[in-house]
């Protein structure tokens, strides 16, 4: 881990999916001041998570990331916070029980601010404009002064996520992440929900469990509170480069505004200043792979993002598509494995199963992203390989942005409660839905 190029060096190799700022001398102010500015997390967190990434690699934890696509400032209020770790948390339990292993808990958000876009304009009627790129950048309403890339809103994010990361940091330690309350919230899905109704029985098994510890008296620390993590995509050269800091224990360099932080599909170039970057901080990474990404691509990735195999660094985010995984993994992990690369195996089961519905609407089929899931399990067993976990695209709330689901949500349906400023995401009942599926795929 050589010295991190400076900015300028990052760009002049050329970095992909970045903002056209008009104001150099305000991005650069921005810039500054974000350098002296705390750090949200610490290295020594982040070196934590990495432990348990890599024992997830292993088959001895698994992997719960979600929240949502895109977070925004608006959105970044008590309540929603609250409600996107209360379900993670819930699915979190669900899936521990199933898997006999610690859950390991990493949350999309605080800092999930910016995004890669498909193209730089976006035009309505006669109207064409910069696309939205997450808050990190510019405003989601269509007004050219909206849309234009505003550096300020960098520093909007270092503080929004602080509030978040704040507000996480008291839920996941001050008691309201007890296991008895989280349990005792799915038990209330399971009784009062049509939907949850199907989960009883694996409901009152864990009831039993827990009922059992009690009744012996263990009590262990762990029931009363838990280690939650962030992570986003290192999207934004500015943002990122001025978050790195050097570790005074290690005297590495950390990326320390999210715990983890991830290559985004459209950035994973091998000579590209976003796999430079990650090359040279000590956080644990992801990478996301596509249907695109051959054996190869992976292998060179692996021995420049993690060239001394170290456990728990690289994690390698799969997102195929449910009609492609059974076909399309196998290769990659095959040869990743015979040449000996530690990684993490991570089943993204949104972003290879998003189309256009009739009406206009993004979306995604609750059944797709079920099976994506379902063939990630079927190709690691038939392998012999560890899937280390699952990356969800969610929210506590009661949004409409994804089809199916025992709630049998149409597409009609979607325009009723249809939030995401980005991709959809399964709502607080399809949540849970899918940790009660995924948790019989884990047992099966
Ligand atoms: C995302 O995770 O929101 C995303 C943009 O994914 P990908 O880079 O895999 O398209
Ligand atoms: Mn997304």
């Amino acid at each position: 881990m050589s010295t991190l190029p400076s900015l300028e060096q990052l760009h002049a190799i050329g970095a992909k999916q970045q903002p056209s700022y008009d104001d150099p001398a305000a991005l650069a102010a921005t810039v500054e001041r974000l350098r002296t500015l705390p750090p949200l997390v610490f290295a020594g967190e982040c070196d934590e998570l990495k432990a348990k990434i890599a024992a997830a690699s292993r088959g001895e934890a698994f992997i719960l990331q979600g929240g949502d696509c895109a977070e925004t400032f608006v959105d970044a209020t008590a309540d929603n916070t609250r409600n996107k770790l209360r379900v993670l948390l819930q699915m979190a339990v669900v899936l521990t029980y199933a898997a006999s292993v610690p859950v390991v808990k990493v949350g999309r958000l605080a800092g999930q601010y910016a995004k890669p876009r498909s193209s730089d304009t976006e035009t309505r009627g006669e109207v064409t404009l910069p696309a939205y790129r997450g808050d990190a950048v510019n405003g989601f309403e269509f007004t050219p002064e909206s849309r234009r890339p505003d550096p300020q809103r960098l520093l909007d994010v270092y503080h929004a996520s602080a509030s978040t990361l704040n507000l996480v940091r008291a839920f996941t330690t001050g008691g309201y992440a007890d296991l008895r309350q989280v349990h005792t919230w799915n038990s209330e899905f399971v009784r009062n929900s049509p939907v949850g109704q199907h989960y009883e029985a694996m409901a009152a098994e864990i009831d039993r469990a827990l009922t059992f510890m009690q009744a012996i008296g263990a009590d262990p620390e762990e029931f009363h509170r838990v280690d939650f993590y962030s992570s986003h995509e290192a999207l934004l050269m500015e943002y990122e480069h001025a978050m790195t800091r050097i570790d005074s224990r290690t005297e590495k360099p950390y990326n320390v505004s999210g715990h983890m932080v991830w290559i985004g599909e459209r950035t994973r170039q091998l000579d590209g200043a976003h796999v430079e970057y990650f090359s040279h901080i000590s956080n644990p990474i992801g990478c996301k792979l596509g249907p695109n990404a051959s054996a190869d691509d992976a292998l060179a990735l692996a021995a420049k993002l993690n060239p001394t195999n170290e456990p728990g660094r690289l994690t390698f985010i799969t997102r195929f598509g449910a009609a492609k995984i059974r076909d399309g993994l196998p290769a990659l992990v095959e040869k990743v494995t015979a040449e000996g690369v530690d990684v993490a195996w991570v089943c993204d089961a949104m972003h290879g199963n998003t189309f256009e519905a009739s009406n206009g609407y993004k979306t995604r089929r609750f059944e797709d992203v079920l099976d994506e899931v379902q063939g990630f399990f079927d190709v690691h067993r038939a392998l012999g390989t560890v899937p280390a976990g699952i990356l969800v695209e969610n929210t506590g709330d009661d949004v409409t942005e994804i089809v199916g689901g025992g709630e049998e949500l149409d597409e009609q349906g979607l325009a009723h409660r249809y939030e995401s400023v980005v991709d959809p995401r399964l709502n607080r009942v399809q949540s849970l839905e899918m940790a009660f599926q995924v948790a019989s795929m884990l047992r099966s």
